[in-house]
């Protein structure tokens, strides 16, 4: 661990530290866990998608025989796409642009997601990257107040919050974003259905009890997050509930050590609410960087956060009163108010008419694809989360436009996941990082210099907060190319991201 540099500097003191260790240089460079699947930084990015000519499959949508031997079936549309999220409406939009006639389902608009409800605009619009971000925003301020202090500022009363304004602007501005989202669709000349679609044969679509035909049919129908079934369960909320409450949370127990649990921990923390985190393991977000772990975590508990390690839920009690208290495998904690659940989410592929059709499908009910995102089925493809891949929005529309492409504009795409794709937590303090851990560097490279900086920001010299800011930068020792960079401090999200358009390995 780099030492603490804890007079005010201007400067940061780098400290480097070579690791001779000599592993056996093994798999693909962007070995990303799945637990890496965080918020992403790269709605900005542009992925490049080479022509794949040594390996080239045709698909076309004007492939109709006119006199042949087969006669050509007539279709009512050429795409047909169930769910218009991030992936959903990205590869309708291309696919129309690229001259196919297309339709897409999407179930009526809610905050809440179920089997009924959802949205044009997907999880992220509503219930994921955008909301959770207008929180965060809403968090942030707290902070900012403690800060300023020291700059000179004064209150005469302690600034007040008021829980339904933040909610009624945030969902004003939710409804602003489907329309956008509708909009877009309109413009590409896609046709939007609202309604629950299932698959009736590969190439028919069911919405709501009216039949329509595809020469090929698109799945981005996402995932949803994922409640485990313990005694209690049904007093706990998910993520689509913590964005919309009704009122603040007084004291929350938030499960789960990934990304979202770490954000709504920040943004009820920020909010003033009692936050206890409780997870499984020793340490928040498996699969990061160990260094970055370790300081987030501090940094939260600093913040008033208080972690509960390696305790697992076992019941939720709901006591008189209305409280609820949750038993784990060391004991029971009393008085939540709101206990939420950030331990997963499953894809929505339940009642979709799969199974039927011979649609393959993982354990956990992902669809399984191949690398053009082609399912067991020829004529029916997946994209996003729904294929639980690397589950973020800009991956999910990397996807969808390469589907678009391979399907109508005869240039088979495979989706690129050979460039690291940064990604951001935005917990508080944020992490923003891109590449291989160290862990993950020693692995693949064996030898690699590694330069930490652990240093108190100028900022918190006035305002007397025990901030501080962790850096880290993996470097290859032979050929000097970065292999990761990791920072957990304010603004690190943007930092990464500025830094990532110099040109990784
Ligand atoms: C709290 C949270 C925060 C997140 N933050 C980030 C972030 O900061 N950055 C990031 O990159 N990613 C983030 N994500 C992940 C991101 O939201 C997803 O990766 C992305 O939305 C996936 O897009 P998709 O098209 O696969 O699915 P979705 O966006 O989920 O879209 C699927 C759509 O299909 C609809 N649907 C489902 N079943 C049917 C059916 N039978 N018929 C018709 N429609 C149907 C659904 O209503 C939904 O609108 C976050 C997720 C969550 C939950």
């Amino acid at each position: 661990m780099a030492t603490a540099v804890t007079t005010p500097k201007l400067t940061t003191t780098f400290i480097y530290k070579r690791l001779p260790i000599s592993l056996p240089i093994s798999s693909h460079f962007l070995s990303l866990p799945k637990t890496l699947a965080s918020p992403s930084l790269s709605y900005v990015q542009s992925h490049h998608h080479h022509r794949q000519h040594h390996q080239r499959r045709h698909f076309s949508v004007r492939a109709e025989s006119e006199n042949g031997a087969e006669t050509a079936r007539q279709y009512d549309f050429d795409l047909f796409t169930i769910g218009a999220g991030s992936g959903g409406v990205r590869a309708s939009r291309f696919a129309s642009n690229f001259g196919a006639s297309v339709a897409v389902c999407e179930l009526p608009f809610s905050t809440i997601s179920s089997e009924t409800t959802g949205g044009v605009g997907g999880t992220c619009v509503l219930r994921g990257c955008v909301p959770k971000k207008l929180m965060v925003y809403a968090s942030k301020f707290s902070h900012e107040f403690d800060e300023s202090n020291g700059f000179g500022w004064k209150y005469e009363v302690e600034p007040q919050h008021d829980w339904s304004t933040l909610i009624a602007n945030k969902n004003a501005e939710l409804q602003r974003l489907t329309g956008i989202y509708k909009n877009i669709l309109k413009n590409a000349n896609v046709t939007l259905l609202e309604g629950r679609g299932k698959i009736v044969d590969p190439h028919t679509v069911d919405v709501d009890g009216k039949l329509y035909t595809a020469r090929h049919i698109l799945i981005s129908v996402g995932g949803r997050p994922f409640i485990p079934d313990i005694p209690g369960s049904e007093h706990a909320i998910d993520s689509d509930a913590a964005l919309d409450l009704p009122s603040k949370p007084k004291k929350i127990a938030i499960i789960g050590g990934g990304y979202i649990a770490l954000e709504f921990a920040g943004i009820f923390n920020g909010l003033t609410s009692d936050v206890h985190v409780f997870i499984r393991q020793k340490k928040v977000l498996r699969g990061f960087d160990e260094e970055i772990r370790d300081f987030v975590a501090e940094q939260m508990s600093v913040r008033g956060i208080e972690f509960h390690t390696e305790e697992s839920p076992e019941a939720i009690l709901k006591s008189a009163d209305g409280s609820l208290s949750l038993k784990t495998n060391k004991g029971t904690v009393e008085g939540f108010s709101h206990i939420m659940f950030a331990t997963g989410r499953r894809p929505n592929t339940k009642n979709l008419g799969l199974e039927k059709v011979g649609v393959k499908m993982s354990k956990n009910g992902a669809i399984q694809v191949d690398e053009y995102s082609c399912t067991s089925v020829p004529s029916i493809w997946a994209v996003g989360d729904v294929t639980d891949r690397i589950n973020l929005t800009p991956v999910a529309l990397m996807e969808g436009g390469a589907l678009a492409k391979t399907l109508f504009q005869d240039e088979p795409t495979k989706p690129d996941y050979s460039r690291a794709v940064p990604s951001a937590v935005f917990c508080q303090p944020p992490i923003g990082q891109v590449g291989l851990s160290e862990e993950q560097a020693i692995q693949e490279y064996g030898d690699i210099d590694v330069f930490t900086a652990n240093f108190r920001p100028l900022k918190a010299t006035l305002s007397g907060l025990p901030d501080r800011v962790f850096m880290k930068l993996i470097v290859c020792a032979k050929t000097n190319k970065v292999l990761g960079l990791h920072m957990c401090g304010e603004d690190a999200p943007e930092i990464v991201q500025v830094s990532t358009s110099i040109k990784m390995l």
